[in-house]
């Protein structure tokens, strides 16, 4: 069936986009292509071996390596990075990381302008978008810009083989989050529809394959193909009741990213099904339930991806504070935001009971 509609607009980053086993080898050729000679990589402090690699890879073109890229981007380090640099002449970026990592490149570029090229390891998807987040002073805020959207992408499988089972999982479905609420997204246009179904189906044919046998590079390099569509979405089109929940989640009671995704993913688009049951037709069809919060729900249970919220850490108490900041400010959402609703939702995903919606 055709997603055309009559009336849409589209907007697509100028963005080159290169897949391959052993691809981030190719780091040289894009920094020369992109008319740069001096890199600075970053990458967070566990990944702080796999940017020394790949300063090593680039050689001269390398000036340094920053490596103390944080979750949720605080200004702090974005101002040390900065700093460093300056101090370096840096001409380019190079993040060899998640979302944490892509965050501190984006952050340097709307304050630099350096173009950036990200070699990711998880399938959060921030590479894709021109969105970047910032923490100051315990708050965070979203904003876009054409400067952070990163200029290259190498999408390398042998860098996510290294995922363990449990952050493959929790990390996928952070990225289908962005396709489901892409699917009823109002500003939605044919092609990001198509895309957000290509990224469903990546990650549905390949995740069960790469949690068994996390080296099947194959396997692998489907699911990064799911991360780009889907993330490629996410820089599309705005989202909505799924993303604002875990925003208020994560940034008032302080849950992991991709954790909280994984745990509210089928709990929000059961929710939002009542009103967008025929744009949410496609995760039904690939996720093999007429109910497509159930779908996904069965989907992360077979996977072993976490189910609850109290594992993630929030308490009971927190629930009905939780409930009440997500609705205090209103924003689009194909089904009406009522606290009610948000309450009895967040209890059934609180609880890890199947959605309640
Ligand atoms: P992350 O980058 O913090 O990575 C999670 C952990 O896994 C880190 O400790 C990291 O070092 C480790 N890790 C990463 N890749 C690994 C690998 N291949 N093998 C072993 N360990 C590995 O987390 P994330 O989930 O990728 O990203 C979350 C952050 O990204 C959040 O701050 C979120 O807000 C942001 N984000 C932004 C956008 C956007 O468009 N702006 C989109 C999605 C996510």
């Amino acid at each position: 069936m055709s997603h055309f509609t009559p009336s849409f607009a589209a907007h697509f980053a100028p963005v080159r986009v290169r897949f391959g086993a052993g691809v981030r080898r190719q780091v040289s050729e894009e920094i020369a292509r992109l008319g740069c000679k001096r890199a600075l990589v970053l990458s967070t402090p566990p990944q702080a071996d796999q940017a020394m690699e790949m300063a090593q890879d680039i050689g001269d073109l390398a000036v340094g390596v920053f490596t103390r890229a944080t979750m949720h981007t605080p200004v702090s380090v974005t101002e040390e990075a900065v700093a460093h640099a300056l101090s370096v002449r840096a001409d380019c970026l190079v993040s060899v990381g998640g979302g944490s990592t892509t965050g501190l490149g984006k952050a340097i570029a709307l304050r630099t302008d350096l173009p950036q090229i990200v070699v990711p390891t998880t399938y959060a998807g921030s590479e894709a978008t021109n969105i970047l987040g910032q923490t100051e002073n315990g708050i965070k805020t979203t904003l876009t810009d054409p400067r952070v959207q990163p200029e290259v992408i190498l999408y390398d499988a042998e860098l996510v083989r290294s995922l363990p089972a449990s952050l493959t999982v929790t990390s996928a479905l952070n990225a289908m989050a962005h396709a489901a609420e892409g699917l009823y997204a109002r500003d939605r246009n044919p092609v990001s529809t198509l895309l957000a179904i290509e990224g469903l189906e990546a990650f549905a044919e390949s995740l069960e394959k790469v949690v068994a046998s996390p080296g099947d590079l194959e396997a692998r390099g489907r699911t990064l193909y799911g991360a780009w569509l889907c993330g490629t979405v996410l820089g599309q089109v705005g989202m909505a009741l799924h993303h604002k929940l875990c925003h208020t989640l994560g940034g008032s009671f302080d849950l992991p990213h991709a954790e909280t995704h994984a745990v509210m993913l089928p709990h929000t688009i059961a929710f939002n099904a009542r009103a967008a049951a025929r744009e949410l037709e496609p995760v039904s069809r690939i996720f093999g339930n007429a109910h497509p919060g159930q779908g996904l729900f069965d989907f992360a249970r077979k996977l072993g991806g976490p189910l609850a919220l109290r594992d993630l850490g929030l308490k009971e108490a927190d629930l009905d504070k939780a409930a009440e900041i997500a609705t205090a400010k209103p924003y689009w959402n194909p089904q009406e935001v009522t606290k009610k609703d948000i309450a009895k939702l967040l209890g059934a995903a609180w609880r890890g009971d199947p959605p309640a919606f």
